[in-house]
């Protein structure tokens, strides 16, 4: 099968044939690939920052958001038959340990994430497990949606946490409305009554925001802080909701945290740097997301199959993955990156 593989940090990937995977477990899955979402952090990983954390041994396929149809599956698998279309949660997971037991997929002891430790989407092929694919409605074609499958899950995970502190009357500022904003924004709009402010830099970001939910949005002109005060009675909101956690985003976040408000943190990059006397006597609170479990997942397949969640891409084939993840890069990608491979 065709496929895209790193040979070497900071080269270009290769687009090269490669033996397909195989089932050698009662509960593996392997995936036809519909789409493959292209990722910052695969910029990461193609940059080595990722080298020492996954251990992965070079070469391999990168690509962890990945949808397409049931291919082959294990002698034990019983949740999906061979043509169905499925997302593919971004782990492989045991199912035995205490966090799975608990639904708390992403901190699986046992896991494989397939395009960060072993080979990903960036092929024909994907090989994953029954525990991890959500059997979708054929009328959702996977090259619309896979990005969903991390992207979109991990906006939606943050959100899902906030939805319990956004009552009727109050309001969420959401930071940054690109390839996660856009969509934490939309389940925002599903989710929860409370009224949505977005800022973002980009004309364009804020037109799109206002298109799909967003009941104010605001620019970064200096006075942003000032702004968001002013509409919310010189008190700030409830949910700070930050997709993107560097260049004076975090500053600009806690100024316009409310008094026992919850600061949700997705985007990263700098340091949150806040004296715990204010910690305690405002009584605000710092959360961490990463990705989200497998029913948070089929959650937000379900709000997609409502039409409540769209997601806005730009589709390449495999073999122009190099020209894809140079417009990343670039800044020139409009929506999210999907890799398409041709059927041999
Ligand atoms: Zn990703
Ligand atoms: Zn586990």
């Amino acid at each position: 099968m065709i496929a895209a593989r790193l040979h070497r940090y900071h080269d270009p990937l290769t687009v090269e044939q490669i033996a397909e995977p195989q089932i050698t477990g009662p509960h593996d899955v392997i995936v036809r690939l519909g789409g493959a979402g292209l990722c910052r952090t695969d910029l990461h990983i193609q940059e080595g920052q990722w080298a020492e954390k996954s251990g992965v041994e070079l070469p391999y396929v990168l690509g962890h958001e990945n949808a397409g149809w049931v291919h082959e599956i294990g002698s034990a698998v019983s949740n999906v038959e061979v043509g169905d279309t499925v997302i593919v949660h971004p782990l492989v997971t045991c199912g035995l340990c205490r966090a799975c037991r608990a639904g708390d997929d992403v901190h699986c002891e046992n896991n494989l994430f397939p395009g960060i430790s072993v080979d990903g989407g960036f092929a024909e092929l994907l090989k994953t497990s029954a525990r991890a694919v959500v059997k979708l409605d054929p009328s959702l074609h996977p090259k619309d949606i896979a990005a969903l499958a991390d992207a979109g899950l991990t906006a939606y995970h943050a959100v899902k946490k906030a939805v319990s502190i956004l009552h009727p009357g109050t309001r969420a500022v959401v930071i940054g409305a690109g390839g996660l904003g856009h969509i934490g924004i939309q389940c925002l709009k599903a989710m929860t009554p409370a009224e949505i402010i977005v800022i973002d830099p980009s004309e364009q970001a804020r037109a799109l925001a206002g298109e799909i939910g967003a009941d104010h949005t605001v620019g970064i002109d200096g006075k942003q802080v000032d702004t968001i005060l002013e509409m919310t009675d010189g008190r700030g909101a409830e949910a700070i909701i930050d997709f993107v956690g560097e260049k004076g985003a975090i500053e600009d976040g806690v100024a316009m945290l409310r008094n026992a408000g919850s600061y949700y943190v997705i985007g990263y990059g700098e340091n949150i740097n806040v004296p715990t006397i204010d910690i305690i006597s405002r009584e605000i609170n710092f959360i961490g997301n990463l990705v989200g479990s497998y029913n948070d997942l089929a959650e937000l397949m379900t709000l997609t199959a409502q039409g409540k969640v769209t997601l806005h891409t730009s589709a390449y084939p495999l073999e122009a993955v190099n020209d894809a993840m140079a417009d990343l890069d670039g800044g020139r990608l409009q929506g999210r990156g999907i890799l398409v491979a041709e059927a041999a």
